[in-house]
This record gives C-alpha cells, sequence and structure tokens, in this order.
C-alpha cells in the first residue's frame, strides 16, 4: 500500500477550459464561446444554457456577423440572467419598467412645460422640447437660434 503520485495531475498553468467546454467535459481548443464564458463563469454558462442551450447558442453566433458577436453574447446573456432573476418575464419585466418610466417622464415634461408657458405669457417661453424619440438620436435636433423678435 504505497502509492506515492506527488500532488495528483498538478498541471495548473495549462489552458483550462471554458466555463462551455467545462460543462460539456470536452477539450477547450479553438473554441468559439471561450471569451465570452471564461473559466469560472460556470453560473453565467448555466444560466444560458438553461434558457438556449449550447446548441442554438452556436447557431445564433453561425448566423450573425462575427464583430456581431460580442453584441449577441452580451443580449444573450443578459436575457438569460434576467430570466434567472424572473422566470415570468425575464426581460419583458426591465423593458416594461423602463417603458413606464418613459411614459411617466414624458407627461411631467408635458405638465412642466405647460406650466412653464403659463406662468410667463411673455411670448417667448423657454419651452423644453424632449421626447423619447429625440433622446434616441440626440444628433437630430439642431437647434435653431432666433436673434430678436419677429416684428411685422
Ligand atoms: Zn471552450
Amino acid at each position: 500500500m504505497s502509492s506515492r503520485e506527488g500532488k495528483g495531475g498538478g498541471a495548473n498553468n495549462v489552458n483550462q477550459a471554458c466555463a462551455a467546454c467545462k460543462h460539456q467535459r470536452k477539450k477547450c481548443s479553438n473554441c468559439p464561446l471561450a471569451p465570452y464564458f471564461p473559466p469560472g463563469h460556470s453560473q453565467q454558462f448555466e444560466n444560458v444554457h438553461k434558457l438556449f442551450g449550447v446548441g442554438n447558442l452556436l447557431k445564433t453566433l453561425k448566423s450573425t456577423n462575427k464583430e456581431m458577436w460580442p453584441t449577441v453574447m452580451e443580449t444573450i446573456q443578459f436575457q438569460a440572467d434576467a430570466r434567472r432573476v424572473d422566470p415570468v418575464h425575464g426581460c419583458l419585466s426591465i423593458v416594461r419598467q423602463l417603458k413606464a418610466q418613459i411614459e411617466e417622464t414624458s407627461k411631467e415634461l408635458e405638465k412642466t412645460n405647460e406650466e412653464l408657458s403659463a406662468e410667463s405669457m411673455v411670448g417667448e417661453t423657454p419651452q423644453i422640447d424632449i421626447k423619447p424619440k429625440n433622446l434616441a438620436q440626440p444628433s437630430a435636433t439642431s437647434r435653431k437660434v432666433r436673434k430678436g423678435k419677429s416684428n411685422a
């Protein structure tokens, strides 16, 4: 009974398998998922795997341009994470929350603008004109600087 083999499998500095390959118990070489699921990110991978499955994940990557992969993976991971937190609504609850917030803020802005123009009926009221559409593309709003008052 004397089996001495030092430390078992002590090759720590060899490339570790990514979380996806570790889950599938396969060697991680030339792996498209490695950048997005580094070793130690098993929970993140589990979330994605549970919602989409590895096969679909790879199919989705293959159907998109490689330069879009970071974005694809970001959204997929976000969705999977949201689904884990809220198994019923997933990220829809976040979308709804943000939509409600935009609506509320828009109403508040509208009200404020009404109050502003009601308070100072002097004509040149500094109206704030920011709508959700404009927020999405701030460069589209071009300011028109009016010099003085229009006279007849
Ligand atoms: Zn891998």
